[in-house]
């Protein structure tokens, strides 16, 4: 016997979500639970796996046992497919595991035929009307199901409006739609040279195989990849009994959520439209009605929906997205499933279940995705503006946005990816847009309502998107917009706040974004989940502050190298790089040093009470000098030019240096830790300054932080005992000449593969590691960081060669074994080590879940993720407890 790859309605249940795909399950969830859903059956996802897994082939079965499902549907419904009396008319929809909104392909009214279509007409009472759907259905299936071009059924559409006189659609009568349909079928037939098919039976099966086909397609997989949603899951296919919201005004459609997707409020949030089939309120050609105002059309319908809502809600304890249908006044609904929102709506529907009693605190953490915070941390518009906005749409994603006015999806990816900030101009926004989307700094749209696929995507993107500005003419030939009298060419500046619907011509300023109540009290949960230190890497004052304010427990990293840097320290540096003797080097160094101190006591006043770990000089010196061929040059110059001997001198010794010190893989050569070996006076400097700057903060604050000075790219044990002793000496000499005592901690980054190897013999000089997972990763994988994203990797990862980006989401295979081993084996001879991660893994979720499990003591991160490495702690704790139990 093969497989079972079909369900009937009644076999399925909200737990069979990987099976069925989200609406199928939903659906059957629905129908158990006696909402009034529409009959039909649901082909898994396996069948969809086996498909793609085949070249295409369909696995042994799957055709008779969709041939079997339909008879008993049929049988179920009283009514044949395709039938001349009692025909029974499906969608066909996908249904991914996942929500992937508007990606994938659906196929309404298949059962229409030249058999059906007058029991349809007699049944609906209106010839029009079935004639009306049938064109419609041949277009939609010719171009979904076929991959026909629209413009092939446009131009009939054209010429039979022009033939006949009508100005609309509307204008073109029954027999003019009986035309129209022959008209159609005909030249989808030509198009296809003979191979179009007019049995409603053959055309579900090719639906079916349309709807796997578009799991494969780009704007699925453009989505898929933005979401980290895996390649493999496959799509379910869901065939159900169509019901018709157009038959006349007692019939409409709609979608509603239980909550507010954008702001989280528990308030009713929905759109319908009258007389209207399911894709016309979602493909927002037509502006919806807001859902309050069903209550006055179809009240009986409207409270029966607003009773099913909360029902749903209740049954999934998280807020619903919702499809519904209502023909001649019954309702019907289609789909449900937990609703996309914006990172404050996902904060606030936590806070508030909880409050309501239906979800405890660990569930509420679990609900939130902790890349998602990264909307809260946008901008909005500086409110001290005296602008007034040219149109104002629909508010439907939040958050603010300014860049150049784009009018198609292309030249927004295109622009976007080179850093250009746009903003995306659209009549509406189909989902092959969505690549576009994802590069612009904000999306407006003429056309459609809160529940478009633009408001959807926009959101679950965390774009923001003004839609439905009806007023606005978009000319997308010459590529202008105009609003009232003000015409914007492509390139001009325009600011969108998605937060109002406001659009304002050119740039507006905008304000760093405030973290509210909702954030606090949901992180507050977090934060008494996990048990991983979440620490910030900053080098300034202004970054430790706001590392501090997001709830950074102290800094992980403090890179000094731009120490060196400035009007004042390049010269001095250029001085120590230069100098032939250690006293030279030494005084060119302490010119340095009462600056570093003030850089440091600028961090510490900011994290009084905390942990900061400082790390000694890393880079390589070239990166202070000038370059080889400008240096070059200058010396040509002045040769050429008979310049000043002492001048000409100076240039040509400074060239000399430059040469020397030129290595050809400079980030393998004299660096890290090897800098402090080859110029002692350089660590010794750096923890003189760092000490004088504690003792400093203490004395004017009273309190100072617990000081942790780091060694760079060590290999060696010998390297880390003599930094070691170079850092104590210094250090303790400055406390004994200030009479002051001070707890200090000496550790080292585990940045290159043989410190983690050897860490046995490392941890014997250190007290804390700070696994640099960037620098390890590049010396682990061969794979220069810097050039990374530009090279074959860009190529590896979108072909699949590698699942995941190793410079972002650590290589658990690789990295992540000697991240492991290093623990393991520093902890062997140094029980009280300390571990972290100061890599940029320190604030990829994925990454900290995996560092969770090797139980690391902390991770990490730039400021502005440290928000969301809380969450992600916490959630990898909350695994890891999952997985034990
Ligand atoms: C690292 O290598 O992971 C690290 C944090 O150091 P840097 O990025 O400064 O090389
Ligand atoms: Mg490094």
């Amino acid at each position: 016997m093969s497989e079972k790859y079909i369900y009937d309605l009644s076999e399925g249940d909200a737990s069979m979500k990987p099976l069925l795909g989200g609406k199928g399950a939903g659906v059957a969830e629905m129908t158990r639970l006696g909402v009034p859903v529409p009959d039909g059956f649901t082909v898994t996802t396996q069948a969809c796996i086996e498909t793609m897994n085949n070249n295409g082939e369909w696995p042994e079965g799957l055709r008779g046992q969709i041939a079997d499902a339909l008879t008993r549907f049929e049988q179920r419904a009283g009514r044949v497919l395709g039938a001349s009396t009692k025909p029974l008319l499906v969608s066909v929809r996908s249904g991914a595991v996942v929500s992937m909104p508007g990606m994938m392909d659906t196929i309404l009214n298949l059962g229409i035929s030249d058999e059906s279509v007058d029991a349809i007409a007699a049944e609906s009472g209106n010839e029009r009307f079935a004639w009306d759907c049938y064109r419609r259905f041949i277009q939609m299936y010719g171009e979904v199901v076929e991959g026909l071009s629209s413009h092939v059924y446009e131009d009939a559409l054209t010429a039979m409006k022009r033939a006949k006189g009508a100005e609309s659609d509307t204008d073109l009568s029954a027999a003019d739609l009986k035309e129209l349909t022959a008209e159609f079928k005909r030249i989808s037939n030509e198009e296809l040279g003979g191979n179009w098919t007019n049995d409603p039976r053959e055309q579900l099966f090719r639906a079916v195989e349309a709807v796997f086909r578009s799991w494969q397609n780009p704007r699925a997989q453009v989505y898929r990849k933005a979401n980290h949603i895996p390649d493999d899951l496959g799509t379910a296919v869901n065939v159900m009994q169509m019901v018709f919201g157009n038959r006349g005004d007692t019939s409409g459609t709609g979608v509603c959520f239980t909550r507010n997707p954008s702001t989280g409020e528990k308030a009713l949030y929905g759109e319908f439209l009258t007389n209207a089939q399911g894709e016309d309120v979602v493909a927002g050609i037509r502006t919806p009605r807001p859902l309050s105002e069903l209550r006055d059309v179809l009240p009986e319908a409207y409270d029966q929906l607003i009773k099913t809502m909360r029902t749903m809600e209740t049954h999934y304890r998280d807020m619903q997205d919702m499809e519904f249908t209502i023909e001649n006044g019954k309702l019907y609904m289609l789909q449900t499933r937990n609703g996309k929102r914006t990172a404050a709506a996902a904060l606030k529907v936590a806070a508030d279940l909880v409050d309501e009693g239906l979800i405890d605190k660990e569930e509420a953490v679990r609900r939130i995705e902790p890349e998602q915070l990264d909307q809260l941390l946008h901008p909005a518009i500086d409110p001290n503006h005296s602008a007034a906005p040219v149109v104002t749409g629909l508010p439907a994603s939040p958050g603010a946005g300014v860049g150049a006015a784009v009018f198609d999806a292309d030249t927004a990816a295109e622009k976007g990816a080179a850093g250009e900030p746009v903003i995306l101009i659209r009549f509406e926004t189909t989902p092959d847009d969505i690549h576009g989307v994802l590069q612009s700094q904000g999306v407006l749209t003429a056309h459609g309502g809160m529940t478009s696929h633009a408001a959807v995507v926009a959101r679950g993107f965390g774009k923001p998107c003004v839609a439905g500005a009806t007023t606005i003419k978009i000319n997308p030939d010459a590529k202008t917009v105009t609003i009232g009298d003000v015409v914007i060419h492509e390139g001009d500046q325009i600011t969108v706040n998605g937060s109002t619907g406001e659009v304002f011509n050119g740039p507006l300023a905008l304000i760093p974004p405030r973290l509210g109540e909702d954030f606090q009290k949901v992180v507050g949960w977090a934060d008494e989940i996990r048990d991983l230190g979440v620490e910030a890497n900053a080098d300034n004052g202004p970054d430790a502050a706001k590392a501090r304010e997001l709830g950074a427990e102290g800094i992980g990293l403090c890179r000094t190298e731009h120490m060196f840097f400035g009007e004042h320290r390049l010269p001095a540096m250029h001085e120590m790089i230069l100098a032939t003797n250690d006293e030279e080097r030494r005084s060119a160094l302490d010119k340095i040093l009462p600056m570093q101190q003030a850089d440091f006591e600028a961090i510490f006043t900011e994290m009084k009470g905390l942990p900061v770990t400082v790390r000694l000089l890393d880079p390589p010196l070239h990166e202070f000098m000038p370059d080889l061929v400008t240096q070059a040059l200058t010396v040509q110059e002045l040769e050429l030019t008979g310049a000043d001997p002492g001048e000409l001198a100076a240039e040509r010794t400074t060239l000399a240096q430059v040469k020397k010190l030129h290595e050809q893989n400079p980030m393998l050569g004299t660096r890290g830790c090897r800098l402090g070996m080859l110029y002692p006076q350089i660590p010794d400097m750096q923890a003189r300054a760092v000490v004088r700057a504690a003792l400093a903060v203490f004395e004017r604050e009273g309190e100072t932080v617990q000081l942790q000075i780091m060694i760079p790219l060590v290999h060696l044990q010998q390297e880390l005992k003599t930094q070691r002793e170079i850092v104590v000496a210094a250090v303790d000499d400055e406390l004994a000449k200030a009479g002051k005592q001070l707890d200090y901690k000496v550790g080292t980054m585990i940045e290159l593969p043989r410190a983690a190897l050897c860490a046995d013999q490392i941890a014997q000089y250190a007290d804390f590691f700070s696994f640099g997972t960037n620098d390890l990763t590049q010396t682990t994988l061969g794979i220069s960081r810097d050039d990374a994203e530009n090279g074959f990797l860009g190529w590896y990862e979108s072909s699949g060669v590698v699942k995941r980006d190793p410079f972002a989401t650590v290589d658990v295979d690789g990295v992540g074994q000697l991240v492991r081993m290093g623990v393991e084996k520093g902890r062997s001879v140094n029980p009280s080590l300390s571990t972290g991660v100061c890599g940029e893994h320190g604030g990829d979720p994925d990454s900290i879940a995996f560092f969770q499990t090797i139980g690391l003591d902390y991770v990490s991160c730039s400021p502005y993720r440290v928000p969301i490495a809380r969450f992600a702690a916490a959630k990898a704790k909350l695994a890891q407890q999952d997985s034990a139990s």
